[in-house]
């Protein structure tokens, strides 16, 4: 379909590596985008290289710590270096911090936000000058369910998130006559590395999941791949400065 075709069009994935990037990586590579993945783990790195390119699109990567600004700042030349252009930006790498707020040291508290928050500001400032010359653009940030709803281990994980989400909103009104679209996913629990950790650290955590997801499963990183494209190409040109849940209907049960 038209109107979901990112033909020509190269994005940038940070943290497409493995989990939800990955998922929403292999969305946009089968609508036909061309790929460039960022993260810290030169391993992970090439397998999602490999994974991407049995798709059928070129793919590359980067090795690149999104904690640290002139990492965060290069991704968006470099993928130009590479490709050419740039139509597409996921801001998706993130950390988690399960920890009571009395308990989180100011490195915790800085890596959190350095990662997960200030990353996505430092990869949107750069990536703006090619959405001007191209007259367009779509950036994809990657929040939480914790963007919107409290929890009492999530202190500095939902602070970050919370102001993805307000800062989602207000590059939207920014950069709308620009003709860029920016939007945030807020993905509830979807089955990836991040969430084995969840499992692990957080007792009940499984059953919790299993019993109030209206949908009554976790996700999956197939269901990251539809809502990608959607942000992604033209079938989203009129939304922009939105949150859209994925999470099986979990944020909806009263
Ligand atoms: P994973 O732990 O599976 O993946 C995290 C990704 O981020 C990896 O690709 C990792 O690559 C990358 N990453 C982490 N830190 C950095 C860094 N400093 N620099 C560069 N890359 C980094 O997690 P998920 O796929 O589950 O999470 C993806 C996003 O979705 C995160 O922002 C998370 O907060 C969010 N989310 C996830 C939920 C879930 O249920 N899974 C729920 C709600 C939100 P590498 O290790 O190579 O650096």
């Amino acid at each position: 379909m038209k109107c979901f075709d990112l033909g020509g069009k190269v994005a940038l994935v940070t943290g497409g590596n493995g989990g939800i990037g990955l998922g929403m990586s292999r969305g946009l590579a089968r609508a036909g985008a061309r790929i460039m993945i960022a993260g810290r783990n030169a391993q992970k790195n090439a397998a999602a290289v490999a994974d991407l390119s049995a798709i059928g699109v070129d793919c590359d990567s980067v090795v690149a710590d999104l904690s640290r600004e002139s990492d965060a700042r290069s991704l968006a030349p470099r993928t130009l270096e590479r490709f050419g252009r740039l139509d597409i930006l996921v801001n998706n790498a993130g950390v988690p911090m399960r920890k009571l707020p009395q308990d989180h040291t100011t490195e915790d508290w800085r890596l959190v936000i350095d990662t997960n928050l200030s990353s996505a500001f430092w990869t949107c400032q750069s990536a703006y000058s090619e959405f001007r010359r191209l007259g367009a653009g779509k950036v994809i940030n990657v929040g939480s369910h914790a963007s919107i709803l409290g929890a009492p281990f999530t202190t500095a994980y939902a602070a970050s998130k919370g102001g993805l989400l307000q800062m989602t909103k207000s590059l939207a009104c920014a950069w709308g006559r620009d003709n860029i679209q920016v939007n945030a996913i807020l993905p509830g629990y979807i089955d990836t590395d991040m969430a084995k950790s969840a499992r692990q650290e957080v007792p009940g955590t499984e059953e919790r999941v299993l019993s109030r997801t209206p949908a009554g499963r976790w996700g999956t990183l197939d269901d990251c791949e539809g809502i990608a494209v959607f942000l992604a190409s033209p079938a989203s040109d009129f939304v922009t400065g939105t949150a859209l849940l994925l999470d099986g209907g979990y944020a909806a049960l009263g």
